[in-house]
């Protein structure tokens, strides 16, 4: 199956989004590196918008990812506190996959923490404790 990153299409658009952005991460100003062109309004729910440029935002890997798991979370009204087997078990299986590579990534961003503690309004300890605790515990149900 070919995916859409091996589309000329797609490999057009994403050229055209970094371009405009001045390969620039639009969250944390990062320039070059890793960068993703990021679909604003969904790749899956808005077929009609996926190569429209006006669409798309320049976004480094983990801002990328992090964008990813709050709209995935909020997809399933799941909060990062809230993360539990029961809530795991409930995801369609192609979720759980995305879910557990997404915070996955996740984890391993550190400097993210503040981010992550912004968002639920909590400080910076309490937040890196949910992501860890979180980690543990998706560790456990997905590769035990
Ligand atoms: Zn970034």
């Amino acid at each position: 199956m070919a995916t859409r990153q091996m589309t000329k299409e797609y490999m057009k658009w994403r050229g055209a989004v970094l371009l405009r952005d001045n390969y620039t991460c639009s969250q944390c100003g990062q320039v070059g590196g890793s960068l993703h062109a990021h679909h604003i309004k969904e790749w899956a729910k808005y077929p009609e918008e996926r190569y429209n440029v006006e669409n798309g935002q320049t976004l480094c890997k983990e801002c990328h990812c992090r964008i990813g798991m709050v709209n995935f979370w909020n997809n399933f009204g799941l909060d990062i506190a809230e993360i539990s087997k029961d809530a795991i078990e409930r995801l369609p299986e192609r979720n759980k996959v995305v879910f557990t590579k997404r915070f996955g990534l996740m984890g391993e961003k550190k400097h993210y923490y503040h981010e992550i503690g912004a968002y639920f309004g909590v400080n910076n300890s309490r937040a890196r404790q949910l992501v860890w605790q979180s980690c543990q515990r998706l560790k456990r149900l997905m590769y035990a």
